[in-house]
């Protein structure tokens, strides 16, 4: 029996059928061998009066969506496959962060400390040969899902929006007037869901966005294993980011470890590509095993295991996704509207939540619901954009030839090092998925001048013309920068503008702000 095996087999309600599924589908993305779904039609002839003026199909993220849009009076009905239930694992955010909950009217300050399941100081950063780095109140916080999504429903629910359980999408037909969403087996032609706006929140494989993409390779991978635990003896402090292992099989390990309600939770997670070489998710859980008692420094058997996690989060450049029909929105994973350097997708959306819910509403009043108008509400943002080069430089190619094993934990330990000695201003937004233009400027030039041979190695390992690509989203950074500030002007001016203008230049301005990671400084 494998070492996972024997783990898994402690777990109550044995999660290795979960395992085996999660690792059958990331083999069918390596093989790209899935059919593309057909679930998206159009109809020329108008559908007339709509029940509703939303229906989203997927209630995890689709909740706090949900219950804002129904906190402003529209009619709005939640479709979920399931029951409506978070999961018992806490999502990790920054306390700041979750102030909008409040200014949102979604949790009162009560229920937003009840939220919070744990909170732990400092965070350690840390890489192989190099120093470590402590920092405090940087997605420190543990939301409880369960609680927090609970509380959410009974909102929706209490300000009128309707939520149809353990009843699944199947298909849309978009008119040029309203979206038919054909649910469970009510595929007859009077029965159904007709609204004004379908928000896809289905998640990273809801049929709506794999149509989308249709047979397109994710351009990156992140995969995360991981255990909650009790029986740690120092339960404290978390890891953000750790490495302590050279380049092991073409992937570089990073580790993360943090106290949860019920124990500590440790997770080891890796970036790379869809190359249908690469090792299961199976593996993967070997390998955080036989790490793990040389990484928080105990015995396996000291421990008891509550849960195993483990996923994987597909990313693609071209992103957010932009739906090629009228009326459809994607949010949350289906959007991929997250970095593809964090596994954070609930902090993403708390994080424009706020943005989303005005602009849906301000949408919805201004009757901007063509695809070219819903666009703007998951704009091209230049700060998610040049993640990508970072994640570039941590992943390894499968046929690579790997000469100097140490080479990411160098270069990662020389970059934090000079964020560090840049000030908390430059290296606290990062850790927080937030890249802003002066940040970046000054990390890189201060790592140039500190390591010059270790940025050099960066341009042969990337390659010329993708470099050159990453140069025109650094510029478009300093562009959106710039133009932050004018955005605000004209969301001023705009009061008295019709709404459907309105509605264009509040999207631009928080595209700008947004975009530049302005939106941090709020
Ligand atoms: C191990 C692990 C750790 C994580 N830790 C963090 C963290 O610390 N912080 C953080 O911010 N994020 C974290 N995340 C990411 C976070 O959990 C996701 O970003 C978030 O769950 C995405 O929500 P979603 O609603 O977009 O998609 P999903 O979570 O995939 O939910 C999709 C929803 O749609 C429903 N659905 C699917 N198909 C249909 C259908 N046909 N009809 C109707 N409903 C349907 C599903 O039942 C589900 O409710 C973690 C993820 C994992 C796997």
């Amino acid at each position: 029996m494998s070492a996972t095996q024997n783990l898994l087999n402690q777990i109550p309600g044995n999660p290795s059928k979960g395992l085996a599924s999660a690792d059958r589908l990331w083999r069918n993305l390596r093989d790209n061998d899935r059919p593309v779904p057909s679930v998206v039609h159009q109809n020329s002839q108008p559908l007339g009066e709509t029940d509703w003026d939303v229906v989203i199909c997927g209630g995890t993220l689709g909740i706090l969506l949900g219950a804002a849009l129904a906190r402003q009076n529209w009619r709005v009905a939640i479709v979920e496959r399931g029951m409506l239930k978070g999961r018992e694992q806490e999502w990790n955010i920054s306390r700041d962060e979750l102030q909008t909950f409040v200014e949102m009217g979604l949790l009162t300050e009560t229920e937003l400390e009840r939220a919070i399941a744990t909170e732990y100081n400092p965070g350690r950063i840390s890489f192989r040969g190099g120093s470590d780095i402590w920092v405090r109140d940087v997605l420190n916080i543990g939301v409880d899902p369960v609680y927090l999504l609970e509380t959410l429903k009974q909102r929706f629910l209490n300000a009128g929006g309707t939520l149809l359980e353990n009843t699944a999408f199947e298909e849309a037909i978009v008119h040029p007037d309203g979206v038919r969403v054909n649910v469970g087996d009510s595929k007859t032609p009077d029965s159904g869901l007709t609204t004004r706006l379908l928000i896809d929140a289905m998640g990273h494989f809801s049929p709506v966005s794999r149509q989308v993409r249709g047979q397109q390779k994710p351009d990156a991978v992140c995969l995360v294993v991981g255990t909650c635990a009790e029986g740690y003896p120092k339960n404290e402090t978390g890891d953000l980011f750790v490495s302590f292992t050279p380049i092991l099989h073409q992937c570089q390990y990073f580790w993360e470890a943090f106290p949860a309600k019920d124990g500590r939770t440790t997770y080891l997670f890796t970036y790379l590509d869809a190359h249908r070489d690469r090792f299961s998710l199976e593996f993967f859980f070997n390998e955080y095993v036989r790490l793990l008692p040389e990484y928080q420094q105990i015995d396996l058997e000291a421990l008891n295991f509550k849960r195993a996690l483990f996923g994987f989060f597909p990313s693609y450049r071209k992103s957010p996704l932009q739906s090629p029909w009228n009326r459809i929105l994607p949010v949350g994973d289906s959007s991929g509207s997250q970095s593809p350097l964090s596994f954070g997708g609930f902090g993403a959306m708390v994080r424009h939540l706020k943005r989303l819910s005005e602009g849906v509403g301000e949408a919805l009043n201004a009757d901007c619901l063509d695809r070219s108008a819903l666009s703007l509400l998951q704009p091209y943002q230049p700060n998610l954009s040049v993640t990508w080069m970072f994640q570039q430089t941590m992943s390894v190619g499968v046929n690579e030839t790997v000469t100097d094993p140490d080479s990411i934990d160098r270069l990662l330990a020389s970059v934090f090092d000079a964020m560090q000695d840049a000030g908390d201003e430059v290296l606290r937004p990062f850790l927080k998925d937030v890249v802003q233009f002066g940040s970046l400027s000054q990390a890189l030039f201060r790592t140039s001048i500190s390591a010059p041979l270790t940025v050099t190695n960066i341009v042969p390992k990337i390659g010329i013309f993708p470099l050159l690509g990453w140069m025109r989203h650094y510029l478009n950074l300093g562009a959106y920068s710039a133009l932050s500030p004018i955005g605000e002007a004209i969301a001023d001016w705009s009061k008295t503008a019709s709404p459907q203008q309105r509605y264009y230049l509040h999207q631009w301005a928080q595209a700008w702000q947004y975009g530049s990671g302005r939106d941090y400084d709020r």
